[in-house]
């Protein structure tokens, strides 16, 4: 590498380098630190203030690319980020050949098709049901109103979840539960958190349910460890990220804040990405374990780096991450680390309690770990909208604090996203922790687990050509095929009343195995069996079609990128239309 090209505004300055490097006849590393004071000192010397300003601009552009490039070079290997250049720029030239005028007719065609089909499975109305478009204009009696729910029920029917064949989605704990949950519901259901000093009880009850959640993660609560409720796993993901985004931006004065995530994480990082400014960074899994590869996301960590995370388990795969190796990166380079047992919840914070032998450590009992997420409303059966986010200490805490003092409507502060928040969800949650209780807890997990590695057990040794992920210890099992279409598989599973979760890269299916689902698990096993071989002998199969099992984690077999974005826009759409809509035009 030469000076030799470069070109500084002022022509004096240029020929001077040019001079002195011909003079000096050398590369540009070989020069030693004396001859660049000179250079400088002449330079500036010869050079106008304004060159001088444009100098400085433009070898700060060039030091800016160059370290960029040094960083994911450095980040995603040598290959891997030319790569990732690659997809990026062919992904872009896909969409722009789908946008233009040529293909966008066939493209909508195609939406059009898919959004049809969508809108077929999903809005379902008949004839025996009263249809509100606008408010009716006289109230209706209750009696009618009741009427309308049970035939809601009866002509609508949900997916049978009682018979335990749908992968998470239902986290219930017993029939006796609804009832306590309803007696909660109706006592408390004009409660409102924003208002403490009008429902005492409620504020009671939320600051046992943190704590009580608080003492199964091990928190060191003499030493300021504490949390709040959220309104579920997502939000308790969106909080730890911005508490981390605006305590770096405090303590460290970092305004670009950047995070280190695991491929397999849930996709509440991206969104908390997206909505608070943070660059994400996707550390590739060990294709043995499934675990995030540390050596990677090690080479990811640079000045702003505000949050690495860990799952245990992650939902893909069930798999945990190494907490205990995360810990020591975490304190190595004294980033914050929040872990991610939204999914565990109740069931990886018993297992110790229920006998499991070589439990990892995954709590704060790991130096570094600064923040954990835990659903209580997956095993810990409460009502759905109840989550807990945990920190260390208090001053983690209040970074996810909003807080305004100059409101012309008063002195405004507010722990969460929400503002007012339904008390009746913390009371159903308080109501469902107590019932249940430490023993009650410790027996669902030991259930759930031995049901889970039943399953686990089963396809490793009974069908050779399913391979399940990683080496999952806890409630979720995913397996995948070399051998035949996982998508099809699932379609045939759901003709027999089972619902899986479908993923992506690579396509594998998961059940989230849940109280429901304990004693259908010899049923699944047989019927995967069954099904996998009947396949295997029929070896013309068609690709699975694109149905709405595609959309929580699969683009099915449609797999460019602006195409699977158009599908999830459709799928939301559709969530809010009445009628189907060649029925609206
Ligand atoms: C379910 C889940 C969450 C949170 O999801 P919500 O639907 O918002 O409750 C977060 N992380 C993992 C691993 C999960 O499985």
């Amino acid at each position: 590498m030469s000076l030799g090209n470069l070109t500084f505004s002022c022509p004096e300055a240029t020929a001077l380098v040019q001079r002195l490097l011909a003079e000096h006849n050398i590369a540009i590393e070989e020069i030693d630190a004396q001859t660049v004071y000179r250079w400088i000192v002449t330079y500036i010397h010869v050079t106008p203030w304004h060159d001088m300003l444009r100098d400085y601009l433009l070898v700060m552009f060039l030091y800016k690319i160059a370290a960029s490039t040094a960083y994911n070079v450095r980040a995603y290997g040598p290959i891997g980020y030319p790569q990732s250049l690659w997809k990026q720029g062919s992904r872009a030239a896909v969409s722009w050949v789908l946008s233009s005028r040529l293909m966008r007719p066939i493209v909508n065609r195609e939406i059009g098709k898919a959004r049809a089909s969508l809108e077929h499975d999903l809005i379902l109305n008949n004839d025996c049901l009263l249809d509100f478009p606008t408010l009716p204009a006289q109230g209706l009696r209750e009696d009618l109103v009741i009427e309308e729910l049970d035939i809601l029920q009866d002509v609508l029917p949900h997916t049978a979840w009682e018979d335990g064949k749908v992968s998470g989605a239902v986290y219930h704990g017993g029939e006796d539960l609804i009832r306590l949950q309803s007696i909660a519901f109706e006592k408390y259901s004009v409660a409102n958190q924003l208002h403490p000093d009008v429902f005492p009880a409620v504020r009671k009850m939320e600051a046992e349910v943190v704590s009580m959640v608080l003492n199964m993660f091990h928190a060191p609560i003499e030493d300021g460890a504490c949390g709040t409720t959220t309104s579920g796993g997502t939000e308790s993901l969106l909080l730890a990220c911005l508490s981390a985004k605006m305590y770096a931006r405090q303590h460290r004065g970092i305004t670009e804040p950047e995070m280190i995530v695991p491929e397999s994480a849930h996709a509440g990082f991206n969104k908390a990405a997206y909505y608070f400014g943070i660059k994400m960074h996707h550390v590739p899994l060990d294709p043995v374990t499934y675990k995030a590869d540390l050596r990677k996301m090690e080479r990811f960590i640079n000045k702003n780096t505000v949050l690495l995370v860990g799952s245990v388990p992650n939902f893909p795969h069930g798999v945990n991450d190494d907490v205990e190796a995360l810990g020591k990166l975490a304190q190595k380079y004294n980033l914050r680390l929040h872990i991610d047992c939204c999914l565990g919840s109740f069931v990886v914070a018993f297992m110790e309690k229920a006998g499991f032998k070589n439990v990892p450590l995954f709590d704060f009992r790991v130096p570094g770990v600064t923040s954990i997420s835990c659903d209580t409303h997956k095993y810990g059966f409460a009502p759905k909208g109840s989550s807990i986010i945990m920190y260390r200490n208090e001053d983690l805490r209040m970074h996810q604090y909003f807080i305004e003092a100059d409101w012309v409507g008063g002195l405004y502060g507010s722990p969460t996203l929400a503002g007012s928040r339904p008390g009746a969800l913390v009371v159903g949650c308080w109501a469902t922790m107590v019932k249940i209780g430490e023993d009650g807890y410790t027996e669902s997990c030991r259930t759930i687990i031995n049901a889970a590695r039943e399953l686990r057990d089963y396809i490793d040794r009974e069908i050779p050509a399913l391979r399940v992920i990683g080496d999952p210890q806890f409630s979720v099992i995913s397996f995948t095929s070399d051998k035949l279409d996982v998508y099809e598989l699932s379609d045939r599973l759901s003709k027999a009343g089972w619902h899986l979760s479908a993923l992506q890269n690579p396509p594998a299916l998961h059940l989230a195995v849940t109280k429901p689902s304990v004693p259908a698990i010899p049923e699944l096993c047989t019927l995967l069996r069954s099904t996998v071989s009947e396949m295997l002998r029929d070896p013309n199969h068609k690709p699975s079609a694109l149905g709405t099992s595609a959309l929580y984690g699969v683009a099915g077999s449609v797999k460019t990128a602006g195409i699977a974005d158009k599908m999830i826009v459709a799928f939301i759409d559709t969530l809010y239309r009445l009628h189907p809509s060649e029925m609206q035009a």
